[in-house]
């Protein structure tokens, strides 16, 4: 369990419900989605609609869920929640369809990995809020349509790439979730603090804010974990120095690099001369699952420009010889 991955540990379940922000006012950052989404869901109040389907794309714990639920509570509706994998048959999918009241919202995370057949039953829904049902087998074989109450459907994925054309098509409405600046994580922190009871200055909500990956929920596993610091060693205030102490006690450096990203980086540069090199070979190397180094080490090292990926494989750059402390080749001697 990797204190600064950006997907979800059993210990973000407690109090995640009290520190989801409920409404578009208290959601923090992502102004550009916000701004948008904020008229989409006043046009469709005006009009009395449900809010057309929504896709939402972004790393990992940006917010996705989160937004979902805020879409239910600003249409004063209920939300239903479940996740590609979960929705193993048409069958499943029908259950689910046919339990919406008017204007629910339907949330799938992990929309890519939906199956082609249970993606077909979707269409009709999306569309014309349908089902098409196939009674009997063989020649005699009947197709029903059932009609649905008019939903929403918010899909979430980190891949929107893997999405297939048709399903991507019948969106309305597409918002791609951006990193949190270090700015924006730090009132997450201090906003989640006020709501768990924890004294935090802001000198020490801006430390855990640069080492909080962009984002949210790494800030706030990081302000549990800060909290246990600030009561032992501290007067229970998270001030800088605690905050500092804290990170460096969690193996997390000054950017929020830990032991996983600080390996990944100097295997390619000990054993691959700074690549390029592939990414299995160096999974292999450092005994790790590709996906892993893929989904959870690369986005932030590519983000912070200390890792590049060409056609050829992935490569170091000169800032992450420097922030190892090691030599690039070609740098001048010190
Ligand atoms: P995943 O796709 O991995 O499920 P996600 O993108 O759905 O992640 P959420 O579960 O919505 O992420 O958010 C993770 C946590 O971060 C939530 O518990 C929520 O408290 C917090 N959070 C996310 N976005 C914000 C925000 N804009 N303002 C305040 N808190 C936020």
């Amino acid at each position: 369990n990797r204190l600064v991955s950006p997907q979800a540990e059993p210990e973000d379940f407690d109090n995640e419900s009290s520190l989801r922000p409920k409404s578009l006012d208290e959601y923090i950052g992502q102004d550009k989605a916000k701004e948008n989404l904020s008229i989409y869901l006043q046009a469709a109040k005006k009009r009395g609609e449900p809010l057309d389907h929504l896709l939402l794309y972004g790393p990992p714990g940006l917010g996705k869920t989160t937004l979902a639920g805020i879409v239910a509570h600003e249409m004063g509706t209920q939300i239903r929640i479940t996740s590609g994998p979960a929705i193993e048959k048409p069958g499943d999918l029908a259950a689910l369809l046919t339990n919406l009241q008017e204007g629910d919202v339907l949330f799938i995370d992990e929309i890519h990995r939906l199956s082609r057949q249970v993606e077909e039953v979707l269409y009709p829904a999306l569309e014309d809020y349908a089902l098409d049902i196939m009674i009997g087998k063989g020649p005699s074989a009947q197709s029903i349509r059932i009609n649905l109450p008019r939903f929403t459907l918010v899909g979430a994925t980190t891949r929107a790439g893997q999405i297939t054309g048709p399903l991507r098509d019948r969106f309305g409405v597409l918002l791609k979730l951006e990193l949190y600046s270090p700015k924006e994580l730090a009132k997450i922190i201090t906003r989640s603090a006020g709501i768990l009871g924890v004294p935090i200055l802001p000198e020490g909500a801006l430390e855990m804010a640069k080492c909080a990956r962009g984002t949210p929920r790494v800030a706030n596993r990081l302000l549990k974990r800060a909290r246990d610091f600030a009561d032992v060693m501290g007067d229970g205030v998270i001030d800088a120095p605690i905050a500092r102490e804290a990170l460096r006690r969690m193996g997390i450096d000054e950017i929020g690099l830990d032991e996983m990203d600080r390996s990944l980086l100097r295997a390619i540069i000990e054993m691959y001369n700074g690549g390029p090199v592939g990414l299995e070979t160096i999974a292999a190397a450092l005994g790790e699952e590709s996906v892993t180094l893929e989904d959870v080490c690369e986005p932030y090292l590519m983000q912070l420009g200390y890792l590049t990926r060409t056609p050829r494989g992935r490569c170091v750059t000169r800032h992450a010889y420097e922030h190892l402390g090691m030599k690039a080749p070609g740098a001048p001697e010190q």
